[in-house]
This record gives structure tokens, sequence and C-alpha cells, in this order.
């Protein structure tokens, strides 16, 4: 689709991690953190996928996040619903990241990542490991135990905890 270099000399490193976040987990906070670390910007993008069926909204996602990464100053919280390497052209982004935590995550994350290689070459994608704490946590495992009413305060920041409680009408997390 289109390709070529897409950062000349000088100018900023812009990373984005893009995402489902349905809703933010201490894995993505931890993938965030570190990521943050090694670019000048980070965009956090939630994706607005009509194929998934989500718990959040985008903009309940998107100020979930914003909430969990406001002590970040390089980070910034974006939605799109385009094709991701065009998205990232939009922004002026070079880099996608992407969490792994497992060899499942990896074969799905290596497919995604060729094509979008194929899209557009200009494009890398980087993989991070997870941080083995959360190597077993995922958003939907942090859904199905709220949903039952067990706590979660161990997986997702407090903010992310109230939220899943007004969502399930449970007393606690
Ligand atoms: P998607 O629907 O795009 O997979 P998710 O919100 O589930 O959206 O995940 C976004 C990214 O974060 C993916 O790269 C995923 O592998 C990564 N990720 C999710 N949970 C964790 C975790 N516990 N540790 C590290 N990376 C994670």
């Amino acid at each position: 689709m289109t390709s070529g270099k897409i950062r000349q000399e000088g100018e900023p490193r812009i990373a984005v991690y893009p995402g489902s976040f349905d809703p933010a987990t201490f894995g993505h906070l931890d993938i965030i953190r570190r990521a943050a670390k090694q670019f000048d910007k980070l965009i956090v993008a939630v994706l607005n996928n009509t194929s998934k069926n989500p718990l959040f909204t985008v903009e309940e996602r998107v100020e979930l996040l914003r909430e969990v990464t406001k002590d970040l100053p390089n980070v910034e919280i974006d939605f799109f619903r385009d094709l991701l390497v065009r998205y990232m052209r939009s922004r002026g982004a070079q880099v996608s990241i992407r969490g792994i935590r497992s060899v499942t995550d990896f074969e799905y994350e290596l497919q995604m990542a060729s094509t979008n290689r194929q899209l557009d070459e200009g494009i890398e994608t980087i993989f991070m490991m997870t941080n083995p704490k959360y190597s077993y946590l995922s958003s939907s495992m942090v859904k199905e135990i709220a949903k039952f009413n067990a706590p979660v305060q161990d997986l997702v920041p407090p903010a992310v905890e109230s939220a899943l409680r007004r969502k399930f009408g449970t007393s606690q997390g």
C-alpha cells in the first residue's frame, strides 16, 4: 500500500500501542510504562472494533486509560477505526508496540505484524515480553472474575475496578 521512511532525522520517535483495552489491566499498564521510556511519545490507541462485543464503550475505555496514565506526560490516549498502518501514518508514528504473553500470542501477533508490513513497509512492529507477574492476565479474564463479584484489585488499577463494579452492579470488586 505505502512504503518509504516515515521519520526524518531529528523528528520525534513516536510509537502507537493499539488494542481493545476492554478494560485496561496491570498487564497493559506495565507495557505502557516500559514503552513510554523508549520513545519520545507513546500513543495508546483504542481500536473501535465493531466485530467484537465490548463491555466498555470506546469513550469509557479512553477515559479509563487517561485516568490510569495521567502521571505519564509523554503518553497520549486516542482511538481509531481505520487500518492500523493508515492511522499510524496519520499520526506520524513509526513503530507499533504489541505485548506478548505466550506462544499463542506470538503466533497471532506474527501474523498481524507480517500483514501490517505487507501493507506498509515503513512501519515496524516491536514486541515487548510481558512482565511474568502478568503473563496470565487478560481483559476477558478480568471481566469474567468481576462478573462473579470476586476481587480484581490485584489485576486492574482502582479506577478500572470501580468501573467494573458499576458495570456489573456489584458492591465490591
Ligand atoms: P487486542 O484485541 O488487540 O488483542 P488487547 O487489549 O487484548 O487487544 O491487547 C492489546 C495488546 O496488549 C496486545 O498486544 C496484547 O498481547 C497485549 N497484552 C494484553 N494483556 C497483556 C499482559 N497481561 N501482558 C502483556 N501484554 C498484554
